[in-house]
């Protein structure tokens, strides 16, 4: 894929009706998510809001990928389109306002009833036959949905495939600095997606660790332990075994929730010491 005029040609166009302001500057992050749905076709009909007949006024996105693989462009990628809600990552508040969104067809969390039938977040229910017709699930925790393990349907290789090509095509075309889950932006602690069954470190490795895209990051927690690997249970690396808060490092590569970094000096100098710390405790910085 490639991006002409903010659009990929050659892939089905239709513009949303609920979009923002033209960007004063170019997206810098990518902001993936699922539609908590089955139906490709209903979702982006629903996100382009009257352009399509929908009711919606409130939410859209920039393409829709369905599970066959075909995508739909809903907007452009230099307007401002309504995925994200009330969001933050990093030093970036309000994430619409920077990002693309790119929604994928797939209908999240089930709940299992222990009697091999799953009931999902509209109270539809599917037997374990159908999800595994549907493409196979995987069972894993989401304690903002409940307690125990869900469902979670798996995502097309097709699917995956396209994504991977439009994020690709993205990163060479944008200065995106960053590749996050709708989850982890949101500041209410409501959103799941795209969820653990989505394999979310083939997106952030597009970004390119040689290109030195990540921003700087700052420290947020009291004292954050900077670690030999990327676990708990990896030792300190002594010294300086812990960084205060406030301190500057920067990010050399990403390991699920773990960041390997090298922290600045005080006076802006990188420093010799790097090891892991977790990426809930630093906040990448964007230029205002
Ligand atoms: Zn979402």
């Amino acid at each position: 894929m490639r991006i002409e005029n903010h659009k990929i040609p050659g892939i089905w166009y239709g513009q949303s009706s609920n979009l923002g302001a033209r960007r004063q500057k170019p997206p810098v992050v990518i902001v993936l998510h699922y539609t908590t749905g089955w139906n490709g076709k209903a979702s982006r009909d629903w996100l382009m809001g009257a352009a399509a007949g929908s009711s919606n006024r409130g939410s859209s996105a920039h393409v829709v990928i369905d599970r066959d693989g075909t995508a739909w462009q809903i907007a452009p990628f230099d307007r401002t389109a309504w995925h994200a809600g009330p969001s933050r990552y990093g030093t970036l508040e309000g994430l619409n306002a920077h990002s693309v969104g790119i929604e994928f067809v797939n209908p999240g969390w089930l709940k299992p009833n222990g009697l091999g039938e799953f009931t999902d977040a509209y109270g539809k229910r599917f037997s374990e036959r159908a999800l595994k017709k549907a493409g196979g699930y995987q069972m894993a925790p989401q304690p903002r949905v409940g307690s125990g393990s869900f469902a979670w349907p798996l995502f097309p290789e097709a699917q995956i495939a396209t994504g991977i090509d439009l994020v690709q095509a993205l990163v060479g075309h944008y200065p995106i600095r960053a590749i996050v889950s709708h989850e982890e932006i949101d500041t209410r602690g409501w959103k799941t997606d795209p969820g653990p069954a989505f394999p979310f470190e083939r997106f952030r490795a597009l970004l390119g660790e040689a290109e030195d895209r990540e921003p700087a990051a700052v420290v947020t927690a009291g004292r954050l332990n900077l670690r030999g690997g990327p676990g708990a249970t990896f030792e300190k690396v002594v010294p300086p075994g812990t960084l205060l808060k406030g301190t500057r490092v920067k990010i050399m590569q990403r390991q699920g929730d773990w960041a390997f970094v090298a922290p600045e000096n005080p006076d802006g100098r990188e420093g010799v010491v790097t090891g892991w710390v977790h990426a809930a405790y630093i906040a990448p910085e964007f230029a205002a």
